[in-house]
């Protein structure tokens, strides 16, 4: 263990000094290690987190200073055990600041996450360090490591070369300015999207001009026209291609503007324009690839990934195409047939397509939300769906634990017990929507496991539900359903971790392999025996309708030949712009978009890319999935196929679950991704059953 002792003296007199009394200064005394939030204040995060930082650099220092010779244990498993106050403090910190953001936290966000990037480039840029570490790396063979072991020795050596610690002292210069260059030049891209975003919202003082939008629609446009203080209504634009309100909007022209304004909303020339700053971004990303010895960006990028290979991508995404495109041509005529049959008189285009597109799926589908939601009550949800389905498969058992401390007094605690009857984990769920929580729904740890540092895990799930009135039950809708059983298949992938080293350990993957847990674990939620268990009326406990349900179902698959197409159309852009070689000369975007889309036959008028090039946030806007927006399509072809495969071993059972647990769930990144995968599966996975699953292989009907 290393010490706790340090006690740096404070930055300045008025940071509060760390020292016994902060919550953070010892491993939390709760069961499993808990946070103790009744204990935690907003003011005892900073001074934590800068001891943090300073106790992790004294021992990185000494690791590096060891006169001994390196070994895996003084120099592996030491960098491993460092940084236990930084790690515990943090943990809480970004849970806290995602789900519960208050003033004071935020301002020491923006304080500390310079610093913090800082104290990790010290790390992977220290020489010393980087020379022990090399050393164990090329001695790894004859060690005698076991295979989680040499795992992590190869893991370290990877992050430090990735991070350029094998660069000379001018390659390392070079290095720092391209990243610089290339940080400036993300941020200048989010700003200009911002601007430009902002300035493409659509307005009008003609009522008229929005026929067909929902009262409460109106209203909301009427207020953003409001907050802008304009006459009349602003309807706002969304970050992707297809705009919400036009498959509600019945005046054609009015969806051609606010298309158009989508369209090119970041090229109108001018500052917010964007085309220079992304065409020099994919410039400095191939130059920074071949400064690290890459043939460019993207081969940079997917070493550590699932895929390993842009080709391996590039080809599993061309793979896709006929299937997506096919069905995507034969729904635009049924949407040109709908338009015949109204006597429109006018060609299918982009702007038209989600208007006739919803006509046609409430004919074949139609049902109402306010006749689902009463099945989907919250709390039988949970338990008698989410938890149901996981004491089916994996055994495990559920107790509430009301005495364990929370952030918000809307979040509960549950310890989990492993099918033995042993704790296994705690997990929090956080479901209800607040005005400082961040959108969208997301799985994280506030401890991690690990036998080395001997933690269990302690997982939360956070979403962003509806909150009903006092005393009103909480009724979902079936996305919300699936966001449920999504959420939780990551929370398994982290409690059911069972690795010695935490850097290896749980949802700690690649980005294509990471969303595999939970989108496998989505299908529970439409599984007969669960599905039957879990959608009964709240008040009455009646099953919902078998007719209701089939349609419900139906749906799901429902403009599949689109919806894939349009990421298709993303994620070929992404990589082709990530495979230009250092070489290449500076690019004009849209003759680029144009050329690549029309090489990957993706080129379909009525079907634009989800997102063009200029306004990209996903790839331009920080390294988060630059050359990595596949991802999402290669985690689906995993969980179908892992699906697929439990179906053809009889479905829902504990032999199945308990296999799966084993060999994939409770193993973080301790073995080669797509080894683990290929052993579970007994073969390497094949896109048919992603395919099956959205209705696209030839003799798939939905009618
Ligand atoms: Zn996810």
């Amino acid at each position: 263990m290393a010490t706790l002792a340090a006690n740096p003296t404070p930055a300045s007199a008025a940071e509060n000094a760390f020292g016994p009394s902060n919550p953070f200064y010892l491993p939390s005394p709760l069961p499993f290690q808990a946070p103790p939030f009744d204990q935690i204040k907003d003011s005892d995060y900073q001074p934590a987190i800068e001891a943090g930082m300073a106790q992790q650099g004294e021992e990185v220092r000494a690791i590096a200073d060891n006169p001994d010779a390196p070994t895996f244990e003084n120099t592996i498993v030491g960098m491993e055990k460092s940084g236990q106050l930084l790690t515990r403090v943090m943990q809480v910190f970004n849970g806290v600041t995602g789900a519960n953001l208050s003033p004071e936290l935020q301002k020491v966000q923006e304080i500390e996450a310079p610093k913090l990037a800082a104290h990790q480039d010290a790390i992977f840029l220290d020489a010393k360090l980087f020379q022990r570490v090399s050393t164990i790396y090329h001695q790894r063979e004859s060690l005698k490591l076991d295979p989680e072991a040499l795992r992590l020795v190869e893991w370290y050596y990877e992050e430090f070369v990735r991070a350029g610690a094998n660069l000379s002292d001018a390659g390392k210069a070079e290095l720092r300015k391209l990243n610089e260059e290339d940080s400036t030049l993300s941020t200048a891209f989010v700003k200009k999207l911002l601007a430009a975003t902002k300035d493409g919202a659509y307005h009008t003082t003609d009522k008229n001009a929005l026929a067909g939008l929902s009262e409460t629609r109106l209203q909301g446009a009427a207020q953003a026209a409001k907050d802008r203080k304009l006459e009349g209504y602003v309807i706002l634009l969304q970050n992707t291609t297809q705009q919400p309100d036009l498959g509600s909007l019945s005046v054609r022209s009015t969806r051609q503007t606010i298309f158009g304004k989508s369209w090119n909303r970041a090229e109108h020339g001018g500052e917010n324009d964007t085309r220079q700053t992304i065409a020099r971004l994919a410039q400095v990303r191939a130059e920074k690839a071949k400064l690290l010895g890459f043939p460019n960006y993207a081969a940079w990028r997917l070493q550590n990934q699932m895929a390993k290979t842009p080709e391996s991508a590039i080809k599993f995404m061309d793979n896709l195409v006929p299937g997506a495109t096919v069905k995507a041509i034969a729904e635009g005529k049924d949407i040109q047939k709908l338009i015949d049959s109204q006597k429109g008189g006018f060609e299918l285009q982009p702007w038209d397509w989600e208007f006739y597109s919803d006509q046609v799926r409430k004919a074949k589908y139609d049902f109402d939300e306010s006749q689902i939601k009463p099945y989907f009550e919250l709390n039988n949800v949970l338990e008698n769906g989410v938890f149901y389905a996981a004491n089916q498969l994996y055994g495990i058992t559920f107790k509430e634990r009301k005495d364990i401390p929370v952030y918000q007094p809307d979040v509960r605690v549950f310890e989990v017990f492993d099918a033995d009857g042993k704790p296994l984990a705690l997990w929090y769920c956080d479901y209800f929507k607040r005005d400082n929580k961040n959108g969208g729904a997301w799985m994280d740890v506030f401890v991690n496991e690990s036998k080395l540092l001997n933690q269990l895990p302690v997982v939360f799930n956070v979403a962003n539900f509806a909150k009903p009135a006092p005393g009103q039950p909480a009724l979902l809708s079936f996305r919300d359903v699936t966001t449920m059983f999504h959420e939780f298949g990551h929370a398994l992938h982290g409690m059911f971790a069972n690795t010695v080293y935490p850097s290896i350990s749980g949802t700690a993957t690649a980005r294509d392999f990471v969303e595999f847990p939970s989108q496998f674990n989505e299908h529970w939620a439409t599984y007969p025996a669960v599905f039957e268990h879990y959608a009964k009326h709240y008040q009455t406990g009646v099953p919902m309708p078998a007719e209701l349900a089939v349609k419900l179902k139906k749906a799901e698959k429902f403009n599949q030949g689109y919806s894939l197409t349009e990421i298709l159309a993303a994620a070929e852009l992404d990589m082709q712009w990530h495979t230009l070689p250092a070489s290449a000369s500076l690019q004009n975007p849209d003759q680029f978009e144009v050329a690549a889309l029309k090489k990957k036959n993706l080129a379909l008028h009525t079907v634009p890319p989800r997102y063009r090039s200029s306004y990209f946030a996903h790839i331009w806007g920080g390294p988060g999935y630059a050359a990595g927006y596949y991802a999402y399509l290669w985690s689906e072809m995993l969980d179908d196929a892992a699906y697929q495969s439990f179906e053809d071993h009889g479905g829902m059972t504990r032999t199945n679950g308990d296999r799966f647990r084993q060999m994939i769930l409770s193993r973080g990144n301790t073995e080669d991704l797509g080894k683990m995968y290929a052993a579970w599966l007994g073969r390497e996975p094949t896109i048919e059953p992603m395919l099956k699953e959205r209705g696209l292989l030839p003799d798939d009907s939905v009618k």
